[in-house]
């Protein structure tokens, strides 16, 4: 009898348990959706205001968006000549950047590939896109995809020669200001890259997810940048866009 009680509060217990675990799970859930559902409607919007916000402080330091478009695309026409497509890579990496050029909508001829010793794995100026092979390689192929995809969205915007006409009509030059309208339009590119690579695919978005929480694994003490949005941001971010592919695919 004793034990019949003792095996029935046991069942009884459980059964709280399980119900409180059921709502834990549901709860979950929920808020998971509700950010999907965040980043799924408004990343665009998102990145419009971002936008926005970031150019207002330009033309008050001296570079309007409009002037900065037109110089762009004096600077782009005059940088349309590539000669090799590319340089000290391997044959593999080749093959990947052959097979995600054409996602981005980048004819392979307008953009060369060099390999190089970098601090980091990838970096673009310019047509041209920097990869260094042995930082690449500690990572999946997802998470491979999604450093060059980063790259390809700074490629097709020109990020690296806006920021050089930004400074040129600011006077803005580099600092540790998190303040400075430079840095903010540098932070801004870094996010723009990070959600339009992600947006072409649940490999992209697991690769970025992949990228950001191999960097606050291995160094996890490393104090934010001011030209780069913080590995918090990003990870929230990579979460999000995750997030919404894994609910998409289901509820297809
Ligand atoms: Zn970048």
């Amino acid at each position: 009898m004793h034990n019949e009680t003792k095996l029935m509060n046991n069942k009884l217990l459980l059964s709280a348990l399980l119900v409180v675990l059921g709502l834990c799970a549901a709860g979950t859930l929920l808020s998971v959706i509700n950010r999907c559902t965040e980043i799924n409607t408004s990343s665009s919007g998102y990145l419009t205001e971002l936008e926005s916000t970031v150019w207002k402080k330009l033309a008050l330091a001296g570079a309007s968006k409009t002037a900065c478009d037109e110089q762009l695309s004096k600077n782009r026409s005059k940088n349309t000549r590539v000669h090799s497509t590319f340089k000290n890579i391997s044959k593999e990496t080749q093959k990947l950047c052959l097979e995600i050029l054409p996602a981005f909508g980048i004819n392979p001829v307008t953009v060369s590939f060099y390999g190089a010793k970098m601090p980091s794995s990838a970096a673009s100026h310019g047509n041209s896109i920097y990869i260094d092979e042995e930082k690449l390689n500690t990572y999946s192929i997802k998470g491979k995809k999604y450093i060059i995809g980063h790259e390809l969205i700074h490629f097709i915007y020109q990020d690296m020669l806006m920021d050089e006409i930004i400074m040129q009509k600011t006077g803005l030059a580099h600092s540790d200001s998190f303040t400075c309208p430079l840095n903010e339009f540098r932070r801004f590119t870094e996010i723009r890259a990070d959600i339009l690579c992600a947006e072409h695919g649940p490999d992209y978005a697991d690769g970025y997810l992949e990228y950001i929480s191999y960097w606050m694994e291995k160094s996890p003490a490393q104090a934010p940048e001011p030209t780069h949005p913080s590995d918090e941001e990003r990870l929230v971010l990579a979460r999000q866009m995750t997030h919404s592919f894994k609910n998409n695919t289901t509820q297809a």
